[in-house]
């Protein structure tokens, strides 16, 4: 028996957005983003929803096999690339393509007794500044990465930094460097992460790459993705195990420092950070009590969470508590925690329950 603490995973909304995807993108390719136990939705669950996917991308050589495991025979990209032999070794057996950003990872594959299939993905720094090559050194890798992998065909690859904020110009001038660096070259091209795929259409080219999206979650809060047909594919949801009168003036939870405005009937969630519930949650942060919103009072504590039920005379124990998903945006809750969407969603511990309720089949 296990508490009612539970992620509900919809498949639905999962195929609804990746269709919604296809819509915005034309005629480009799909790369899903499945990395971290797909953002956290459980890759089980999501591998085998996305059977129609152009490419699965994972960060890990681990993720790469797991995709396997759960059935998925297409394309696989590993977005890390290989680190060591062992790598390259397992990138062979699970048919994983690989990305190569540095000249550490030429200098693996040239010393590897066996390499996977092509293509391979060339990563430049277009100017974020995390991984990549500089874009100047494109022709001598690009040879260098023809010559070693027996002359695979070569993906362009690059990612931006900001384009979830379609005002700043930064995409744009990453974009112009990209152009500029590869004029010439011939293949694939890849750029956009969902912030892009949403922003900067300009971006999509040969093959998109979008993440967070694909939950229906949005890159930052304030660019709702109501407005862009995508559906969340997880809430996130608890029950009632207490609710106490608390007088006014009294405190609520470790360390004592919250106090009570009023009288007030404080109701307990069985959520808390040990189940990826943040701790940074702010006073007043909003949670649903039966789909109307109410607000946390005090701290988020390992396995519990207090909230302010003032304005719900009617709930009661065993009453169910959502933390966000539907009606309740995760992109709102971030901002009350300081932390971006993506952080709650990937956060959600093994101890949460996934109730995963199935694709319809029309
Ligand atoms: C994670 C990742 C993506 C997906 O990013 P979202 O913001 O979730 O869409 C795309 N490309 C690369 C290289 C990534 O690492």
């Amino acid at each position: 028996m296990s508490r009612n603490t539970i992620a509900r995973i919809d498949l639905s909304a999962i195929r609804a957005n990746l269709a919604r995807i296809r819509s915005m993108v034309g005629s480009s390719r799909v790369a899903c983003v499945v990395k971290a136990d797909a953002y956290g939705h459980g890759l089980s669950n999501i591998v085998p929803a996305l059977h129609d996917a152009d490419v699965l991308a994972v960060a890990t050589v681990g993720e790469a096999e797991r995709c396997r495991q759960y059935g998925w025979s297409g394309r696989l990209l590993m977005l890390e690339g290989p680190a060591n032999a062992d790598e390259i070794r397992a990138a062979c057996e699970h048919r994983c393509e690989l990305v190569i950003h540095h000249a550490s990872q030429l200098k693996l594959l040239e010393r590897a007794p066996r390499l996977p299939q092509g293509p391979y993905w060339l990563k430049l720094d277009s100017g974020m500044h995390r991984l990549g090559f500089p874009t100047d050194q494109v022709g001598t890798v690009h040879a260098a990465l023809r010559r070693v992998s027996g002359d695979q065909p070569v993906i362009l690859m690059s990612h931006f930094a900001c384009a979830d904020d379609p005002a700043n110009p930064m995409t744009q001038e990453q974009l112009a460097r990209f152009d500029r660096a590869v004029n010439g070259f011939e293949g694939e091209v890849s750029l956009a992460n969902s912030a892009a795929v949403m922003n900067f259409p300009a971006s999509h080219r040969d093959i998109v790459r979008p993440g967070i999206m694909l939950y229906g979650v949005s890159p930052r809060a304030g660019q709702p993705v109501a407005s862009l047909g995508l559906k969340p594919a997880m809430t996130l949801q608890a029950e009632l195990v207490a609710i106490n009168q608390v007088a006014r003036g009294e405190p609520v939870g470790y360390g004592a420092e919250q106090r009570c405005p009023r009288d007030m009937p404080v109701g307990v969630a069985a959520i808390g950070y040990g189940d990826g519930y943040p701790r940074g949650l702010r006073q007043g942060a909003p949670v649903l009590i039966n789909g109307r919103r109410a607000g946390l009072i005090g701290p988020v504590s390992m396995d519990l969470t207090t909230i302010d039920l003032s304005d719900h005379p009617e709930a009661s124990v065993g009453d169910t508590v959502t933390l966000w998903g539907e009606g309740l945006p995760v992109e709102e809750l971030a901002t009350w925690a300081n932390a971006i969407p993506y952080e709650l969603i990937c956060g959600v511990t093994a101890r949460v329950h996934m109730q995963v309720l199935p694709e319809f089949i029309s």
